[in-house]
């Protein structure tokens, strides 16, 4: 079942259109990742569907139903770092933020355990380092087991620790059956920690789907001859590639990830009367793939 469709949704502020006819569908038990570069409306996504913003057009539906009170207390959201108070401790902060939420108050313990704070539970937050204090609001996050969690830029601001930390937790609160939403601008965070994406470009949604299919890596085999054109011909004739492009100087056969061989694409050539001068294996970088989707 999805957790979240997305349908057609748009959102203008004034005249900035920062959602186009968006749609997509989060299915249940995956980590997703909004990935998209600044201003290409992630945020705005979360904020419709947290109920912070009013979409222009379009729809979201929570749970396979229209949003009520009831599906949204599934959901824990952090958009930005709560105001938690920096002359109490951890855990007060956490008792606060229930009495707010008006429950989870028995899920303190285990949520301060989940994200690694139970040894500083009783510290001020201001003697806090900065990844100690996102986890203390994933924490808050997670007071009444929201089977779903919606995170902006998690690990935004974080050192390499912190980072590593918290995408640590993502995965464990994943592997615990927990759906998570996050938007971020890394394509390398995406591809570590999610297993669907979906990229927005521009307010507009380039593709979305699983992250393994639409990140694959292809190899890529260069090759030139004296007669590029009689090349392109011949190599028309491999099955197994997935396109050719005639590049002028050389000429790039794309084959599925770790299907190229080079001694094979050698051999086709010379046994159909042409002589290679050049051949060479490439691996198609993630990068690249994304600056290709995102026409960049
Ligand atoms: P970032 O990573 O920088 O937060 P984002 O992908 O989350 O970017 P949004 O914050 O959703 O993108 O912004 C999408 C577009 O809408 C941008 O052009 C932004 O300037 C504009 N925008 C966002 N909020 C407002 C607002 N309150 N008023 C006017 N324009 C806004």
């Amino acid at each position: 079942m999805p957790v979240l469709t997305v349908e057609n949704l748009s959102k203008s502020y004034g005249r900035i259109q920062a959602l186009r006819n968006v749609s997509f569908q989060v299915p249940e038990g995956t980590i997703f990742g909004i990935l998209g570069p600044n201003g290409s409306g992630k945020t705005t996504t979360l904020g419709t569907i947290t109920n912070i913003l009013k979409p222009t057009s379009g729809s979201y539906q929570l749970f396979d139903k229209p949003a009520s009170a009831e599906s949204r207390r599934k959901i824990g959201t952090l958009l930005e770092t709560p105001n938690f108070y920096h002359y109490l401790s951890g855990i007060k902060n956490l008792e606060i933020a229930a009495e707010i939420k008006r429950h989870g108050k028995e899920d303190i313990d285990h949520v301060l355990e989940m994200v690694d704070l139970t040894r500083r539970k009783d510290s001020k937050f201001s003697t806090y380092s900065l990844g100690m204090k996102q986890r203390l609001a994933i924490a808050s996050c997670l007071l009444g087991s929201p089977s779903v969690l919606i995170f902006d830029e998690p690990t935004n601001g974080l050192d390499p620790v912190g980072i590593a930390e918290i995408r640590e937790l993502m995965k464990t609160l994943y592997r615990e059956g927990k759906t998570i939403i996050m938007a971020s601008h890394l394509l390398d965070e995406v591809e570590k920690v999610c297993t669907d994406m979906a990229i927005l470009k521009r307010g507009e949604l380039i593709i979305s789907g699983k992250v393994a299919e639409i990140l694959a890596n292809e190899d890529i085999v260069e090759v030139a001859a004296s007669d590029n054109k009689k090349l392109f011909e011949v190599l028309n004739g491999i099955t197994d590639k997935s396109k050719i492009v005639d590049e002028n100087s050389v000429i790039k056969i794309y084959f599925p990830v770790g299907t190229a061989n080079l001694s094979e694409v050698n051999n086709y050539c010379f046994n159909n009367g042409i002589i290679l001068n050049h051949l060479l294996l490439k691996k198609k970088s993630l990068e690249a793939r994304f600056l290709e989707l995102t026409n960049n």
